[in-house]
């Protein structure tokens, strides 16, 4: 498959836009239809070149109050189909997003500065949410509680109307599936917030699923700016849960900023550690490592950042680690062997550098990377070397703060007890993994690391039909799985009153 990117990609990039949206012009695509935003400008930048792909309008409060009024009119005709009609226009959604697979895949590289090989994963991953939660459309079944009254006591679960969904830059168009499909399948309306600098696929996503028969307006992407557009959505009065998909900072701020009573679910950052044993298979741990750190460029919230070595094979596994971190390949992200490719964003690379320049001033040796990357036609991208660093104390900045690049601080230590103080040393709990060969330790661990998400001689494995969400500072609430799905619900409790005859009830009686 080819994928022929000339220069910048401007040209292939408004040749992908107007495939999908019919314009080169970016607005909000809400009630069926793109509206252009009035608010300050703002530019995409390719992440490989440095140089402007496009610019674009935020939009603003007045199109975030039609965007609410078009969601609150079509969850309505949305909730009052049956729930079988839902779920085959949900499959139908999948098939939309299957069709275009590959372009799709073309046009979140092009703009993320994503490897075309990680998009077409992620694209395919967007159509199986979208069955996934199809299934669940005519399954979402409430209980019957067995009172111990004359009344038929039962549950049901109903949506809560509109809800605001918010989400970051590093994997776009899956996280909007991620979200988007359990809302929708609870019978909600939405309006997606994306990053303002990857807008461009949730976009077009929107106007798949609408594609696919949904009531127009049940899906609307708003696109701009987070204090601006984002604020807007989670204060408008038709908001009734926002879902946040990004940095604690931003997060914490959302949180508490609620100035109404409405239910939050936060996905935040991560410093997620890798442990490695000294009874482990090194080949796969050593796999997994770079799995673990340099997939996306590190730019995953469950990175495995920390990798934490038992100090009789650190140095074999740092070595191992180094030499192949250094063969990994570094590129522009629309080619076809490109492993990891560019930082998404200016401010995003000094963030990583700065990190590694406080870690080398703390004691940390650089034993691969730790520069930025030179790339033939990507001479001024946000291209970082995949680095690893040895001797980092976990109580060094880069140990503890969230890098979200492809940097990894191997930290030695001594037993059981020494790792989990370690692992759990961290103000997160996203994710976290041990590789050992001995079943009780592993099990031991799974336990007693603090982390939503743990993998025993594994990485990275993430499905939609597994819970997935943060311990500590990492947020609260479930994305993906039943959970998820039940996240996107309020239940409802019904009391219908069975006996034959009346009956006094708390001492009051007709006579
Ligand atoms: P960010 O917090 O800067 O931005 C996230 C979103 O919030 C963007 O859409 C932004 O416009 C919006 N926003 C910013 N200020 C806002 C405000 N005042 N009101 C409303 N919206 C506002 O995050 P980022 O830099 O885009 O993404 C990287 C972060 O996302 C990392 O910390 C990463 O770990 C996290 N992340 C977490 C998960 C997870 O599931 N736990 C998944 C992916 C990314």
């Amino acid at each position: 498959m080819s994928f022929v990117v000339e220069n910048n990609g401007e040209k292939q990039l408004a040749s992908l836009l107007t495939e999908f949206l019919g314009t080169m012009e970016l607005g909000s695509w809400v009630g069926g239809g793109l509206l252009p935003g009035n608010g300050s400008e703002i530019s995409l930048i390719n992440p490989a070149t440095g140089n402007v792909l496009m610019t674009y309008r935020d939009a603003g409060e007045q199109v975030v109050t039609m965007a609410a009024e078009s969601a609150v009119d079509a969850q309505k005709e949305w909730w009052a189909m049956t729930a079988s009609t839902r779920a085959r226009l949900m499959w139908q959604c999948s098939a939309k997003v299957r069709e275009v697979l590959e372009p799709l895949a073309q046009l979140e590289s092009l703009s993320a500065g994503k490897p075309i090989r990680d998009c077409r994963v992620e694209v395919a991953k967007v159509a199986d949410m979208f069955e996934y939660y199809a299934g669940w459309c005519d399954k979402l079944v409430g209980q019957v509680i067995p009172v111990p009254t004359s009344h038929h006591n039962y549950t049901r679960h109903e949506p809560y109307g509109v809800v605001t969904q918010i989400t970051p830059w590093n994997a776009p168009v899956f996280t909007a599936g991620w979200q988007i499909a359990p809302a929708i399948c609870a019978g909600n309306a939405v309006l997606l917030k994306p990053s303002e600098l990857t807008p461009l696929s949730s976009t077009v996503l929107a106007k798949l699923i609408e594609a696919a028969g949904v009531p127009r307006g049940l899906v609307n992407v708003i696109n701009g700016l987070g204090h601006t557009t984002g604020a807007a959505a989670i204060s408008h009065s038709a908001t009734r849960k926002v879902i946040f998909v990004g940095s604690p900072k931003t997060g914490g701020l959302i949180a508490a900023a609620a100035q109404k009573v409405i239910p939050c679910v936060l996905e935040l950052g991560g410093k997620s550690a890798n442990i490695v044993f000294d009874d482990a298979d090194v080949d796969r741990a050593v796999i997994g490592a770079q799995a673990a750190v340099f997939a996306a460029a590190g730019q995953s919230c469950v990175s495995g950042s920390r990798l934490l070595v038992q100090r009789s094979i650190y140095e074999q596994v740092v070595d191992r680690l180094a030499s192949a971190s250094q063969k990994i390949a570094l590129g522009l992200p629309w080619l076809e062997d490109t492993m990891v490719g560019p930082i998404n964003n200016l401010s995003q690379f000094h963030h990583v550098n700065s990190l590694v320049s406080d870690g080398i001033s703390e004691g940390a040796d650089v034993v691969a990377g730790g520069k930025r990357g030179q790339i033939e036609g990507g001479e001024a991208g946000y291209f970082y070397q995949p680095t690893v660093l040895a001797n980092v104390k976990n109580s060094m900045r880069v140990a503890q703060e969230e890098i979200f690049g492809p940097v990894v601080s191997a930290i030695p230590f001594d037993d059981e007890e020494d790792a989990i103080a370690i692992a759990n040393d961290s103000r997160f709990g996203l994710a976290g993994a041990v590789w050992t060969r001995d079943v009780g330790r592993a099990h031991r661990m799974a336990e007693q690391v603090k982390a939503g998400t743990f993998w025993v001689n594994s990485y990275k494995a993430i499905n939609v039909m597994s819970p997935f969400g943060g311990f500590g500072e990492s947020g609260y609430g479930r994305s993906s799985g039943y959970e998820g799905l039940l996240e996107y619900t309020q239940t409802k409790s019904i009391w219908v009153e069975t006996g034959k005859e009346a009956v006094a009830q708390f001492g009051y009686s007709i006579e």
